[in-house]
């Protein structure tokens, strides 16, 4: 098999990669160890920043999310049994959020690449990676028992964060840094009506919790849990009386519904600098993590995707490598704060039970502080809505300017 571009994840990174190459009128495969049902049915993300917005909209796969979707110009902060409104709109120039589930992103680009003819391959196995420090890329892979190969000119390395193509960077060449959070979150997909138009963010003396929606019958909570605690444990009697506790007020009390889905993850920031090594490049979880406060994860895949589509795009048509040879620094700048801001979320956020009192004291300031101060506020909201990309050298970052 021949192709330009190898992808190894048929995630947000490597669906959106191989659509917006192919609007450039450039080759790709998709290699993806899962069948099609299971990463249409994995429940994750539902934040969508500003750009990541704009991007799908441009790329002609945002016609779904606008309908669905679910636009909110602010969010809450509730500490001290108080809710405070960050109006991110006011703040940002009129920016805003949109709530549409990364697994309704997923089947929106699925759909439009088998639309278009791509080359989506399910259900791979042995995925391994060779010769990309040459112009001779290979793929090897198992598919229905059989091995095969693909020959590219790049690689991307889009396969989440347990993926095979970050192993493949010599461990001389790549660092790796990360932090593990006490924390873990709960989360449950509850068939009611939404309880509030916003996200509500709770700082509470038995935890965090979080109200989300995903659509107007099927709300997301979270709850923050031990990360080693086990969900059967948790009933939903448990999980109701246990979010009555955190997110009641004087004069609001959360919405109970039947329970269709509860899981536990466990939170970490995790970064691999460089995220790329010859002609294999890494692009969203298989290169980063965040803890999900932010509501960064996605969206960060997203901006890699758009460096790498430029440099890729830059390559075919001039032959240079410019913005390639910086994809990594270029994609790590931006990365860094949005790490900044998804760590200072959860620690400012969640209740850490080996804080002194003291350091407790500090944690409320700090949102009363962030719920006080314009400054602030305002510098929260910048971050929430998507810090901009840039990429040097280039005026702009818009689908637009790339002409096929
Ligand atoms: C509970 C939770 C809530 C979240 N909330 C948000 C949010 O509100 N906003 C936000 O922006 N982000 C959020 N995130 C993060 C977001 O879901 C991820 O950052 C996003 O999925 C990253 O996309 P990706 O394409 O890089 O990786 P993935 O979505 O992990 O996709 C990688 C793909 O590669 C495939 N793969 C792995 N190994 C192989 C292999 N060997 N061979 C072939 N294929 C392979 C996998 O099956 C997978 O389909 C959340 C995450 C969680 C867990």
């Amino acid at each position: 098999m021949q192709t330009q571009v190898g992808i190894i994840g048929a995630g947000p990174a490597g669906l959106l990669l191989s659509h917006l190459l192919y609007l450039q009128g450039i080759d790709s495969i998709i290699l993806e160890k899962r069948s099609r049902e299971e990463i249409e049915g994995t429940i994750r993300a539902g934040v969508l920043e500003q750009g990541t917005v704009d991007l799908l909209n441009a790329a002609g796969v945002g016609e779904r999310m606008m309908k669905e979707g679910h636009t909110h110009h602010g969010i809450e902060l509730q500490f001290n049994g108080k809710r405070h409104r960050i109006n991110m709109h006011e703040l940002t120039g009129g920016k805003k959020i949109t709530v549409y589930a990364q697994h309704e992103v997923i089947k929106d680009l699925v759909a439009q690449r088998l639309k278009d003819g791509g080359e989506v391959l399910f259900n791979v196995s042995d995925v391994s990676l060779h010769e990309f420090e040459t112009n001779e890329p290979k793929i090897r892979f198992k598919v229905e028992g059989e091995e095969q190969e693909i020959s590219c000119d790049f690689i991307a390395g889009c396969d989440g964060f347990h993926g095979p193509s970050r192993q493949s960077i010599p461990k001389t060449i790549r660092t790796e840094k990360q932090q593990i959070y006490p924390f873990g979150w709960l989360g449950i997909l509850t068939e009611t009506a939404p309880v509030n138009p916003e996200l509500i963010y709770t700082n509470h003396e038995r935890g965090f919790a979080l109200l989300s929606t995903r659509s107007p019958e099927i709300q997301r909570h979270y709850l923050q849990v031990d990360p080693k605690d086990d969900i059967a444990n948790w009933s939903d009697d448990r999980i109701w009386s246990e979010l009555h506790e955190r997110v009641d007020t004087e004069d609001f009390s959360i919405t109970e519904g039947p329970i269709i889905q509860k899981n536990i993850v466990s939170m970490r920031s995790f970064i691999c600098e460089t995220m790329q090594h010859g002609r294999l490049f890494l692009a969203g979880d298989a290169a980063h993590i965040v803890p999900p406060t932010g509501a960064k994860g996605l969206n960060l895949a997203v901006t890699d995707i758009q460096v790498l589509l430029h440099g890729i795009v830059e390559y075919y048509q001039s032959g240079k490598t410019e913005v390639l040879d910086q994809y990594s620094d270029i994609c790590l700048r931006r990365i860094w704060k949005a790490q900044r801001f998804s760590y200072w979320m959860t620690t400012m956020l969640h209740r850490n039970q080996s804080h002194s009192p003291f350091e407790r004291g500090v944690q409320l300031a700090e949102l009363d502080y962030v719920a006080s101060s314009r400054s602030a506020a305002t510098s929260l909201a910048e971050n929430y809505v998507g810090l901009p990309m840039e990429i040097p050298g280039k005026k702009s970052t818009n689908l637009s300017m790339l002409s096929i």
